[in-house]
């Protein structure tokens, strides 16, 4: 499991579940790494608000629905 806590969004890509397939990049290639066959959350993602919509559009476009995006308080 990989995880990105920033700015009150916590975003985990479930490594049991993910293909490599790169369409989370595709869509979010400023937060998505692929590296080794896996997805991994970019440590240094600049992850804002405004990047809510993008990471629900990664997180529904995942094939194997291994990303979990939710807002978090603190
Ligand atoms: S879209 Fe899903 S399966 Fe494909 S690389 Fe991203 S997390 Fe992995």
């Amino acid at each position: 499991m990989a995880e990105l806590r920033v700015g009150g969004h916590r975003l985990t890509v479930d490594h049991d579940l993910c293909s490599g397939s790169g369409r989370c990049r595709d869509i979010a290639p400023d937060i998505f790494v692929v590296r080794d066959g896996r997805s991994w959350p970019a440590q240094d993602a600049h992850v804002t608000d405004a990047d809510e919509d993008l990471l629900r559009e990664a997180e529904a476009a995942c094939p194997w629905f291994a990303i979990s995006y939710a807002r978090h308080d603190a």
